[in-house]
């Protein structure tokens, strides 16, 4: 496993943060899963809506609250949203059927990530938003990596 691609973005307002998730929802592929890293507040929901509106979705999207999963057939692919903050167990995953989402032809895109490291596949791609108060409240830096899984 080795990075290929550590790209940052540095935004200064949530419409910035919202651009730079759009151009990636634009450029997703079946298959592929973004996995999301930062603190509660950072702009995870705020990436995940703009790249909703790249990958076509009609609507609004928000962190789905009772479920893990949120669905939304309405984009270029099916696109799943899933925050697991408040996951109790890893079984939650496997109740939900985690394996056809993660392993389908649709996009996904994990909120909290870190929290079911395990399921994961190296393949992600992974994108950690951060702030630094120094550089404003508004300032955020997004670091986008990308395995190369292939030999
Ligand atoms: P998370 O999903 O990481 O918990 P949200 O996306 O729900 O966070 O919320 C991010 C909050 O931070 C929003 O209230 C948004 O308006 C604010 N915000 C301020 N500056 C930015 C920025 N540069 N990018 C994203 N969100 C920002
Ligand atoms: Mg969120």
């Amino acid at each position: 496993m080795e990075t290929v691609m550590g790209t940052v973005i540095e935004t200064g307002s949530p419409r910035e943060t919202f651009e730079a998730g759009r151009q990636m929802g634009l450029l997703a592929a079946p298959g592929d899963i973004y996995t999301l890293y930062g603190d509660l507040g950072v702009g995870k929901t705020v990436f995940t809506q703009g790249f909703a509106e790249g990958l076509g979705v009609v609507g609004h999207v928000n962190s789905p609250t009772f479920t893990i999963v949120q669905v939304y057939d309405s984009g270029r692919l099916p696109f799943y949203h899933f925050d697991v903050y408040r996951i109790g167990d890893i079984e939650e995953m496997d109740e939900i059927g985690y394996e056809d989402y993660f392993f389908g032809n649709g996009v996904c895109i994990v909120e909290w990530a870190e929290l079911i490291s395990e399921l994961i596949p190296q393949s992600a791609k992974k994108i950690t938003i951060e702030k630094n108060l120094e550089k404003g409240f508004d300032y955020r830096k997004i670091t986008i990596d990308v395995m190369n899984t292939k030999k």
